[in-house]
């Protein structure tokens, strides 16, 4: 595994520290004619425990660098949107941040860097609020057409409601479900996490048990 798509915690690096003493007394041991009767079984425990970890490290690292791919694709949209004076889409710089009262949508407040005016963006600046927001769409279309049917139809626009019913409901089951997997799968590295502790207090016991067992034969 490529050492730079690993990212490791301090439970992980404290497991990595005690194997490396582990193996450099075995080592050691060997070296000097005292080869420990388990030293190939000891070998090859310690080797699968090294895996675990970095397997570990390496869910962690693809959990961080996701997050940190979709911060910059937000940040991307958020700093490239419509201008309402340019009519195209231009770069912008965020200068502030406002709250919808009636939504509660959180969104930017932008200057466009071609023709400077000051407006702010329709998408809200957040993953949560945009997930809210493409429901809230549909909802918005759906009352609209309940209330004024006839604009669609002046506008050509070829919606029918109970598909808008449906896709808002599409959207946001998948939405979930997105939400829902995320979840779990922190939660299972958490577990995982979790179930290393005794494999690092074992490792400690048993290098606490050697150096006091080694200090014990120097005095003796
Ligand atoms: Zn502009």
């Amino acid at each position: 595994m490529e050492e730079q798509s690993l990212l490791y915690t301090e439970l992980h690096l404290a497991i990595l520290d005690l194997l490396k003493f582990h193996e450099d007394v075995l080592q050691e041991l060997d070296l000097s004619g005292n080869r420990d009767p388990e030293h190939d079984e000891k070998m090859i425990q310690f080797k699968r425990i090294r895996a675990i970890v970095m397997e570990r490290a390496h869910q962690n690292f693809e959990l961080v660098e996701g997050d940190k791919i979709e911060a910059a694709k937000l940040l991307e949209s958020r700093q490239h949107v419509d201008c309402e004076t340019c009519k195209q889409v231009q770069k912008v710089e965020i200068i502030g941040e406002d709250v919808d009262e009636e939504t509660g949508f959180k969104r930017d407040i932008v200057v466009c860097t071609v023709c400077g005016d000051e407006f702010m963006p329709m998408k809200p600046n957040n993953w949560d609020d945009r997930i809210k927001w493409g429901e809230y769409v549909y909802e918005l279309l759906h009352e609209f057409g309940e209330e004024q049917p006839e604009i669609f139809e002046q506008l050509k626009l070829d919606i029918d409601l109970s598909d808008l019913n449906e896709n808002k409901s599409k959207l946001s089951d998948s939405h979930n479900a997105v939400i829902d997997s995320r979840k779990k799968y922190i939660e299972a590295l958490k577990a995982a996490e979790e179930s290393l502790i005794p494999l690092h207090d074992d490792l400690l016991m048993a290098k606490l048990y050697l150096l006091n067992y080694n200090q014990n034969e120097a005095s003796a």
